[in-house]
Parts: structure tokens; C-alpha cells; sequence
């Protein structure tokens, strides 16, 4: 299966998709993904994907995801863009229908998802593309520009004003 960019609608017969073991790899980009251009501070940036169909250990359905690219989040804290390294690698045990009311097995580390006959393909990278994402993307500490210089000048008030020299000045009146 070649690249495809743009493709909004893909969908899979998940168990049969699990059982066969097939594979689908595409690109997607980041502005294509409507749930996620809030987060975007530009509409570049290219995701691709990689769904495979395999069974677990114990026969059970799953899908196993690869995303690798990147994109251009807003950083919660200065509001610029930051390039944001998506790569993400993570399995999905499909559940029919009728077994999604039981509870889960005892250290199951391993989230479910129904197990759709038509299953989209694209809402469900962007799903977990957004779980992957931080709460609130910031730029590490200390690189925000803005805030950088907002601390500079803060920092040099200081140095010229400092805040106990007058609470030094009162306490050396009071002495004498
Ligand atoms: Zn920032």
C-alpha cells in the first residue's frame, strides 16, 4: 500500500484486519486532523503511520500503531510554535461488542477499543496522536522567549530595588 496523503476516510474491518494480519501505511498531515488544530500554531508537519493487524499471546485481536513525524504545537506558556517530535508506538486489543461490558483482566496494561467492523482509521491515530500529546505543551524551561526577557527584566528591578533594603534601613533606625 502506497502513501496517501489526504485520505480522510480510511476504514477497516478491525477483527478481520487482526486476524489477517494486514498492515496499512500513509501519511497524514497534521492540519488534516481536525481535533488538533487547536493545539497546531501552524498547519505544518507530516505524520506517518503505520496500523498492523496481529493477535496476542493469547489469540486476542489487536492492532499495534506507529506514528512518526512532527508538528507545530502551541506552547502553552508563550503562545509560539515549537516543533513537537510525534512518535508513538502502542497496541489495541479490539473487544466485540458483547464483551466490552466485562471487566478488565486483573495488570491488564493494554487499552481496548471496540471492535468496529468500520472502523476509522484516521480518528482513531488521531485519537491516540491527542493522548499522546502533553496536557499543556510548553517549550522547556527557560527557552520561551518572551518569558526569558519579561524574567531579565524582572531580575534587573530587583537588582536595582531590592525589595529588603528598606526593611534593612527601618530595622537599623529602630536599633539606634
Ligand atoms: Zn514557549
Amino acid at each position: 500500500m502506497g502513501t496517501q496523503l489526504g485520505a480522510q476516510h480510511i476504514f477497516i474491518a478491525s477483527l478481520e484486519f487482526a486476524y489477517k494480519g494486514s498492515e496499512l501505511r500513509g501519511e497524514m498531515a497534521a492540519a488534516e486532523l481536525p481535533r488538533l488544530q487547536d493545539m497546531l500554531a501552524a498547519p505544518e508537519g507530516k505524520i506517518s503511520y503505520v496500523v498492523r493487524g496481529l493477535q496476542g499471546w493469547d489469540g486476542a485481536p489487536m492492532l499495534e500503531i506507529k506514528l512518526d513525524g512532527q508538528c507545530q504545537l502551541r506552547c502553552q506558556r508563550c503562545l509560539q510554535g515549537f516543533d513537537y517530535p510525534v512518535q508513538l508506538l502502542t497496541s489495541l486489543m479490539l473487544v466485540p461488542d458483547s464483551q466490552l461490558d466485562q471487566p478488565a483482566v486483573e495488570g491488564d496494561e493494554i487499552d481496548s477499543i471496540p471492535a468496529d467492523a468500520h472502523l476509522n482509521v484516521l480518528a482513531l491515530l488521531e485519537d491516540e496522536l491527542l493522548l499522546s500529546l502533553p496536557f499543556a505543551p510548553k517549550h522547556p524551561v527557560g527557552t520561551c522567549q518572551p518569558v526569558v526577557a519579561g524574567y531579565m527584566n524582572e531580575e534587573m528591578e530587583r537588582v536595582e530595588n531590592p525589595p529588603f533594603a528598606a526593611l534593612a534601613k527601618l530595622k537599623k533606625f529602630v536599633k539606634e
